[in-house]
């Protein structure tokens, strides 16, 4: 269905996300037919360059990161058409006025995507106000991370709310925007068959991952200032967290949404110290490429910041009472891959005696790779052995399930799209980030009381040893990363 005709306006419009998401993910809006002949995509960055210059470096982008395909390509041009650019300074007045004059038009949604260092959230909102382009139904997207901590946050959302009201401001977590995030809910609270069992007396403990292949790479001045604390977790996996153990909202509206998962972080038990590890990968020369340690890649030999972290906590509420939660984050693991799993626990008693075994299902939410929900059940191992229990999943990989007719849209295009609708329910409300950040700065600080260094892990590997030792003591392990 497509969408009202807009004006989008992408402050860093030259930048690495706004060309290697931002622009082909509109491409791949505008060939669904989502994107009106009439709306405008405005790049508005420091570059000087014309519109020309702009459409020829969002079509080099495009084309790099995935946009076209044999079956779209004819239609970059008029997509391109579509596209324009301004030269702007958000700390002066350079091309403002120009800017002003291009987005006149009034009868069209307005949308400004942020995609440019938080340092300069302010100065936008500041100009936009000044040059009469914020109005009351104009929307602006924000970027992470959103502040470095609790006082940092409340002080961008209060800059913000200076000039915009919560309902126009949309704080981007892209893994919202994952398909499965979204089967997570329809799971939850359009079947029959799991909500009864979601709780501390049918779960025995739930566990998050989110492991990457790569190292900091270009990245490293603002990961070794972050570190997989904030980078990770405060956001990306305290969203899973909250979307997997959030009560069921009365409507799927943003607020009645947003309300539950405020409602689980602020639940959320302190980590004591020794549920908590933290570490660097090494270097790693097993292939021609000779990987740096996170030290080197960093430039700092005494760097105390960690690219893994693995952590086990307790929501305090009725439903999860008693429940581990179990989080981990890391670079250079063994594999790329995100997924939630909920362990259930064991049958209370088994009619068919300990030499069957005793099993219990696992259901694995994978965000990626391979889009996908299993749910492993219990069954007769098929022969004449007698009554031997063994394990299957029941496999619905989104690709194969729903056909290869499926369409793959990326998270960033269906979040955009939502913007231009004016759908908050899969953005973070500000207080939900307030608490988020209430939550991890004591973790925070308590490390950097206790002087601790993160301990080194092997790179391609799945995190330091004691993370695996926590599981450990508790008499449960990870899942296999893949
Ligand atoms: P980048 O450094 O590649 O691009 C920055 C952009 O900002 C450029 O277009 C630059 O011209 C523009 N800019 C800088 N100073 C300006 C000024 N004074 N006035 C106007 N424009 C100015 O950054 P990026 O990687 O594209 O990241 C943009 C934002 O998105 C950051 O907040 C980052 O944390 C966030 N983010 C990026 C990624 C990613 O994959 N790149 C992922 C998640 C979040």
């Amino acid at each position: 269905i497509p969408v009202d005709p807009f004006d989008l306006v992408i402050f860093g419009g030259t930048g690495d996300l706004a060309r290697r998401k931002i622009l082909p993910g509109l491409f791949r809006r505008f060939c669904a037919g989502q994107m009106p002949p009439s709306a405008r995509i405005v790049g508005a960055a420091r570059t000087e360059l014309d519109h020309a210059g702009y459409r020829e470096m969002a079509s080099e982008a495009i084309k790099e990161f995935g946009g076209t395909t044999a079956a779209n390509s004819d239609k970059l041009n008029a997509f391109l058409d579509t596209v324009y650019y301004v030269a702007i300074d958000a700390l002066g007045d350079d091309g403002w006025e120009e800017l002003q004059e291009l987005c006149k038009e009034k009868n069209r949604v307005e949308a400004y995507y942020f995609s440019v260092t938080p340092a300069l959230f302010g100065d936008l909102a500041e100009r936009l106000h000044y040059w009469g382009m914020a109005g009351p139904d104009s929307r602006i997207v924000v970027e992470k991370p959103f502040g470095r901590n609790l006082a940092t946050a409340k002080n961008l959302n209060a800059t913000l709310a200076a000039h915009f009201d919560e309902h126009q401001i949309y704080r981007i977590d892209h893994y919202l925007g994952k398909e499965t995030v979204q089967n997570l809910m329809a799971v939850r609270f359009g079947n029959m068959l799991f909500e009864p069992l979601w709780n501390a007396q049918y779960v025995d403990h739930i566990q998050i991952t989110v492991a990457e292949t790569v190292g900091v790479g270009g990245r490293g001045e603002y990961y070794d200032k972050a570190g997989a604390m904030r980078d990770m977790v405060q956001n990306h996996l305290m969203q899973l967290l909250c979307l997997i153990a959030m009560e069921p909202p009365a409507r799927f509206d943003p607020d009645a949404v947003r309300d539950e998962k405020l409602k689980v972080i602020r639940a959320l038990d302190p980590v004591l110290p020794h549920h908590l590890m933290r570490g660097q990968y090494e270097a790693d020369h097993s292939d021609e490429k000779a990987h740096p340690s996170y030290r080197e890649a960093v430039e700092d030999p005494r760097s105390k910041t960690e690219s893994f972290i693995a952590l086990k906590t307790h929501i305090s509420n009725w439903r999860w009472a008693g429940t581990p939660f179990y989080l981990r984050t890391g670079k250079r693991m063994s594999a790329r891959s995100s997924e939630i799993t909920v362990v259930f626990k064991e049958t209370p008693h088994s009619i068919f005696g300990e030499d069957a075994g005793r099993h219990r299902n696992v259901l694995s939410i994978r965000l990626q790779p391979n889009e996908g929900i299993t749910l492993g059940v219990t069954i007769k191992e098929p022969g004449p052995g007698g009554m031997r229990l063994i394990d299957v999943p029941l496999d619905m990989t989104f690709a194969e399930a729903l056909g290869a007719d499926s369409e793959h849209v990326d998270a960033y295009e269906r979040l955009i799209m939502d913007v231009i609708r004016g759908n908050q329910t899969l953005f973070m409300r500000g207080d939900e980030v307030e608490a988020a950040w209430a939550w991890t700065d004591p973790i925070i600080h308590g490390w950097e009381e206790r002087g601790e260094v993160p301990k080194p892990y092997e790179s391609g590997t799945d995190g330091t040893t004691d993370s695996h030792e926590l599981m450990r003591r508790d008499g449960r392990k990870w899942r296999e990363v893949s």
